[in-house]
Parts: structure tokens; sequence; C-alpha cells
């Protein structure tokens, strides 16, 4: 069964109108995924990251519950609370359910949600962030990877985390790029990173992430990104990720082989204001 199919069923048994929005739009969204990747002709098919920005812990647990597990969040304080309040919320729901074994505990555990850093991030979040993200695809200087490692390298040694820290490294596709450039490294720093990362005790490169410049076409970003991608393959074959595409520009992301795409609004709908 097709993803859209899954979650239109999925809405049928909702558990509340919520969760029916939710499966509903996801429906949908997988609906726009599997037409892109049919005109862009391709054999893969990119993974979803639902970004949950702004919206509260109860809605990842309706989206884990409809089978979500790649979460997105864009502020360290907001994603380690969110974390630590999905954790209780998952743990609470499987504790209450008279049929909860010790075998359903080690599956959650197994099967819990991945959380992957999205935002700017700085260098002093590092510690607290490898405590709850499965990836940071955010990294786009030197002292960031440095921190990053430094602060995984320890976690593992405290028994925090179990896996090496997933980076990918943002890069500002701008073209020209601005020479104050921030939130993203220039494309000629790529290798530099790159190498920095694998060469790390506990990070594991994964690839490229982007984020389409605000006032252009995305298309044409996206190409370059691709052609990136290209270039450090050379150097790394295993980093194949290439984290591109939001809400309204996921169909061109596809088509210049985006293998991530980071969708907020068009799952979770307009984020309400602070
Ligand atoms: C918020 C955010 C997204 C999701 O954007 P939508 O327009 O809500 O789909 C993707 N990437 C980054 C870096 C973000 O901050």
């Amino acid at each position: 069964m097709d993803f859209t199919t899954a979650f239109r069923s999925a809405a049928e048994n909702a558990a509340d109108a919520r969760s029916r929005e939710l499966a509903l739009n996801l429906a949908t969204v997988h609906e726009r995924i599997d037409q892109a990747v049919s005109r862009a002709g391709r054999a893969d098919r990119p993974e979803l990251v639902v970004v949950s920005k702004y919206f509260p812990a109860e809605d990842v647990q309706r989206l884990y519950e409809l089978g979500v597990r790649d979460i997105g969040e864009n502020k360290d304080q907001e994603a380690g609370a969110k974390a630590a309040a999905v954790a209780t919320l998952l743990a609470e729901s499987r504790n209450s359910s008279s049929a909860a074994s010790d075998s359903q505990r080690a599956e959650l555990s197994q099967n819990a949600p991945r959380w992957h850093f999205i935002g700017q991030l700085q260098t002093n979040k590092a510690k607290s962030v490898v405590r709850y993200a499965h990836s940071v695809h955010s990294a786009d200087r030197p002292k960031l990877i440095r921190a990053l490692d430094t602060a995984a390298v320890r976690a593992t040694a405290e028994g925090m985390r179990s896996n090496p820290l997933e980076v990918l490294i943002q890069v500002d596709m701008r073209s020209p790029l601005p020479e104050d450039h921030r939130g993203g490294a220039a494309p000629s720093e790529m290798l530099s990173l790159a190498e920095l990362i694998a060469s790390a005790e506990q990070l594991r490169l994964g690839g490229l992430m982007a984020v389409a410049p605000l006032g252009e076409a995305p298309a044409p970003a996206f190409d370059r990104l691709k052609q990136l991608s290209q270039l450090l393959a050379e150097e790394h074959p295993e980093a194949t990720a290439i984290s591109a595409g939001m809400s309204q520009d996921l169909e061109a992301a596809v088509s210049y082989g985006a293998t991530r795409l980071r969708i907020g609004r068009d799952v979770l709908g307009e984020r309400p204001r602070r």
C-alpha cells in the first residue's frame, strides 16, 4: 500500500479530529511527492521529515501514532523540551494500555522518533543538541563541527547516545554569495568541512542541506546544490543525503534530486504566532 492510501485510511480510524487532519495532510503531501518523483523519472523516493516547530508535543505524539518517525525542529530550547515531553507521552501511553509489556517498551525505544535539528545552531548549544538529535542538518563552520564532536563523544561516554551523530553541511546557495553570508557555508568551504566531519570520532557525514534563497526561483539553487552533491560524492561516496525542499518548493527539490524533504506548514498547518 502506498503512503497516500495508508494515510487516507489512517484518517478514517483517527483517534481525534486533529489526528484526522494530520493524516489527511500527510496523504496529500505524499501524493505530491509521488507525483514529483514520477515526473522526475526517479527510481528512489525522498524521505519526509515533518517539521513540528511551534506545534506542541501532543501533535508529535499524534504524528508518531500515525507512523511518522522523522521530526524536524529549528531551535534547541524548543526541541530539547519537546523531545523530552514526547518521550514521556509515548511511554505513558504504552504503560497505561493494559497490554503494555517489557517487549513493547523495548520496541518503543528501538523505534523512537528521530529528531532532525535543522536551524541555525550556536556552538554553546552543541552539548544540549547531541542529547536528543539523530541528525544535525545545519553544520556550516569548523568551530560548530568540533563542538558537536566533543559533545557527542562525551554524551556517548555518559550513555546518552549510542550512535554517531549524523551531520549534514548546510550550504548557502545564493549566487553571487554575499560577503557577510551566514546560515550556510560557502560552496568553496564544503570539502574542508566534509573532511572535518568525516574524520571526527562521533560524527557521520550525511551529505548536504540548503534552503532555497528568499525571493529567488528555487530551481537554479537546487540545481547548484545537486552539482555540489556530486562533487562531494567524489570524495565521500557515502554522503548522499540532499536535504532540500519545504512546503512551497517540494516539487522543485524533488526534481533536483532531494533525498530528504523538510515539510512543516503543509502537514501541521499555519504556524501559531508566539
Ligand atoms: C521551518 C523550516 C522548514 C519547514 O518549512 P515549511 O514552509 O513550514 O514547510 C524547513 N526547513 C527549515 C530550515 C525550517 O526552518
